[in-house]
């Protein structure tokens, strides 16, 4: 393990000050530490933000939730607004990592977390996400668990947190802070599709920090986080969904409906909204939207079963929604 410089930032300021490009925030340290011990992340400097006034959850006065940086994964899961309000993101953060890890781990840690392909993690490999240009070593290699939507020929690697999911469903703002300023970017645009550039991860720009995550108003209706995975706990998304329904007797007023584990970045995935809006909550309905979202899929050598799995992921986690709307 390389060595770096070490600072403690006690306000938000300081955060900004302190930390350049090639410096790193350490918030719950659970993604940082694991890839700095293995040479992939090699910051100059960490920033300890821990000490930062970013641990509330506040309820704000239009309706939306605030989310301070901070809040760990735990905590927030648990939080009674969360669990009144936004069931879709407190399942989708207790189907997350471990609860040792979930009280660590951060909510701006969570969505900057890294993806887990296995050669962007050894750096005796190819990675042109690790670096630029060097080549993608799962296009032609081991691809059986990387993604199927928002790919491209430089990276097909899937975005592994199950909490982002959850918050793209829901709808939600990130907040961040730095030089310039307060930006406020939508959710869903704030992680980015590798295309060409597979290394630029975010819309963050140097010296920026995450300061809180806004979800939106509560959208009622059911709420249902399904995510399959080799085992049943403590593994990460093979194919997730996380669906929103209202209903109006027993049609489909409206829907959101986002995706893990099958694509490059949380997927919103639109097709299978629209292919819901005014149609009878019926599993007919709910595998034509299931076949609307997996229709752009392309599949790599080892994981073309996505497909069929994130169909199901889709048309599962609706029928469980539409239940719990009508319950
Ligand atoms: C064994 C294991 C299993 C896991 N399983 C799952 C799983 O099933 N599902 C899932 O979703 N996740 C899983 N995770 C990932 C886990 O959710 C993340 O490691 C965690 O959320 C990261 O939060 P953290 O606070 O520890 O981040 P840190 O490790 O402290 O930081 C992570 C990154 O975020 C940056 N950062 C931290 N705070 C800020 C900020 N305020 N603004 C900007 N950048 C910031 C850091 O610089 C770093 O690059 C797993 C992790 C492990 C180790
Ligand atoms: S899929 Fe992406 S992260 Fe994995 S080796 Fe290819 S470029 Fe690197």
């Amino acid at each position: 393990m390389r060595g770096f410089e070490f600072e403690q930032a006690s306000d938000i300021q300081q955060a900004i000050n302190r930390h350049g490009s090639s410096d790193a925030l350490i918030a719950g340290g659970t993604t940082l530490l694991d890839l700095v011990k293995l040479d992939v992340m090699r910051p100059e400097k960490v920033v300890d933000v821990t000490h930062l006034p970013l641990r509330q959850v506040e309820s704000l006065a239009d309706g939306r939730l605030k989310v301070g940086a901070l809040v760990s994964n735990a905590d927030l899961a648990r939080h009674d607004s969360v669990l009144r309000d936004y069931p879709i993101v407190s399942e989708a953060l207790l189907a997350g990592a471990s609860t040792g890890l979930r009280n660590m781990a951060t909510t701006a840690g969570n969505v900057m977390q890294r993806t887990r392909c296995p050669y962007f993690r050894d750096p005796d490999m190819p990675c042109n996400k690790r670096e630029p240009g060097s080549g993608c070593s799962a296009i032609e290699g081991i691809n059986r668990n990387h993604a199927v939507l928002g790919t491209s020929d430089k990276c097909i690697a899937t975005h592994p947190s199950d909490m982002c999911v959850g918050m793209v469903a829901a709808g939600a703002t990130v907040v961040v802070e730095g030089p310039q300023g307060v930006r406020e970017i939508p959710f869903e645009e704030y992680h980015l599709l590798p295309g060409e550039t597979p290394e630029q991860e975010h819309d963050l720009m140097a010296g920026e920090l995450i300061t809180h995550v806004i979800l939106d108003p509560p959208r009622g209706g059911g709420q249902s986080y399904l995510k399959l995975r080799d085992r049943s706990s403590y593994e990460f998304a093979l194919a997730s969904c996380a669906a929103i329904v209202n209903l109006d007797g027993d049609t489909i007023t409206e829907a959101r409906v986002a995706m893990g584990g099958v694509a490059t970045k949380p997927w919103r995935a639109t097709p299978a909204e629209e292919a819901l809006k005014g149609q009878p909550a019926t599993r007919e309905t709910f595998e034509r939207a299931a076949e609307a979202v997996m229709q752009d899929a392309v599949a790599y050598s080892h994981n073309g079963y996505k497909i069929t799995l994130g169909k199901q992921a889709v048309a599962r986690a609706l029928r469980d929604a539409a239940n719990r709307a009508r319950a």
